[in-house]
């Protein structure tokens, strides 16, 4: 499979995993993005050899410029840098594992260059998801979602020919580290509880989006976006054990689901050789040693966050973006240990409340509804 990527995020969890399917699959790259982390990024240039590296943070910009002084590959830095790496013409995907909001720009360039998205950034698609799509559409862009919900969905849909023929999609959630807690044994658990998943390895913010449920969320609007799906054709199931990574029920009732080990590197893979599959890295599923599995209804009091995002995904226009928002920078207060649990999911209430919805946004108005939200999650 001779693909040449680039991958906007490369030394974060997804970044990481998506080099090794790349290496694993002899898959090239173009371009790589990191926030701030020069030492790794330096030894991922030093083994993928792209033309282009780029760091947000412009300190790990310049630090990187040294490490890399002996080789040819450019350095670039900031938003730009990242805008470059986005729409290098050597790639033709691009992988975006950036987090949060900042991916949007990066991504409708890439889209724009009529290049495959393997899109690991749920935000982009919370906040501009009919953008995105009618862009993608036009440009005639693939995107290819590497969430391993989206992923199942999109594996169980191969083959369907008529999206009408889809009943629902059901959204499998593990239910985080908190499943079966009330609502007042939430308000005492901590960061490091927080920060413990029981089933997935993943970034800091978006563990705590699973803690929360926020994740599912965000998921929900997501699935939405992808799949061209009203809010009532979409259901959310708890099951505890990751096994079944979503499903598709069809008009006839039958149920199609993929199944596997809670990898990422196989959903990555797969948007990356779709329609294809290749052998690779990801670990097999026993089923002999896999417990019973079980499935349970979400409890919607107890994780308010998630009933906010399906709220806000019924009100639609730029109500997604000021959840997504005002999400963003209550987790990074949480993470910073500013203010407790509970306190997540109030203020991205108070923010939806208090700044008023557009409908059907242009992208000033997404980003503005955004930094709207954020100024009330930070008060
Ligand atoms: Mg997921």
């Amino acid at each position: 499979m001779s693909r040449c990527v680039s991958v906007l995020g490369s030394t974060g969890s997804i970044g990481r995993q998506s080099l090794e399917v790349m290496a694993a699959c002899g898959m090239t790259a173009a371009a790589l993005t990191a926030n701030r982390d020069a030492a790794r990024m330096e030894g991922q240039v030093r083994a993928f050899r792209p033309k282009l590296a780029a760091m947000m943070d412009p300190a790990a910009a310049a630090d990187l410029r040294l490490r890399l002084a002996d080789t040819s590959v450019r350095v670039a830095e900031g938003m730009e840098g990242l805008m470059e790496a986005a729409s290098l013409p050597e790639a033709d995907t691009v992988i975006t594992a950036v987090m949060g909001i900042v991916g949007l720009r990066p991504t409708l360039a890439a889209i724009r260059q009529g290049k495959r998205i393997a899109l690991a950034n749920k935000e982009t698609l919370v906040c501009a998801g009919e953008l995105v799509m009618e862009e993608a559409a036009r440009w005639g862009a693939e995107i290819i979602p590497v969430d391993s919900e989206h992923s199942a969905i999109f594996q169980s849909l191969q083959g369907c020919r008529d999206r009408g023929e889809v009943k629902r999609l059901i959204l499998t959630a593990s239910g985080g580290p908190f499943f079966g807690y009330t609502r007042e044994q939430l308000v005492h658990v901590t960061l490091s509880q927080a920060l413990k998943h029981p089933n997935w390895s993943m970034g800091a913010k978006i563990t705590i989006d699973s803690a929360t449920l926020m994740n599912k969320g965000l998921e929900f609007i997501e699935a939405m976006r992808l799949y061209h799906m009203p809010p009532e054709k979409i259901s959310i199931v708890i099951h505890r054990e990751s096994i079944v990574h979503s499903l598709v029920e069809y008009c006839d009732n039958a149920m199609i689901a993929q199944l596997g080990t809670a990898d990422m590197r196989l959903p990555i893979q797969y948007a990356l050789t779709w329609p294809e599959r290749t052998a690779g890295p990801a670990r097999a599923l026993d089923l002999l040693s896999c417990p019973p599995l079980t499935f349970a209804q979400p409890d919607y009091g107890a994780f308010p966050c998630l009933s906010l995002a399906l709220s806000a995904a019924r009100t639609g226009g730029t109500a997604t973006a000021i959840l997504n928002g005002a999400n963003e920078a209550a987790v990074a207060r949480f993470l910073a240990e500013e203010i407790p649990f509970g306190r997540i999911a109030e203020l991205v209430e108070r923010a939806l409340e208090q700044v008023p919805a557009v409908p059907s946004p242009t992208l000033e108005d997404i980003l503005a509804a955004d930094e709207a939200a954020r100024a009330v999650a930070m008060k």
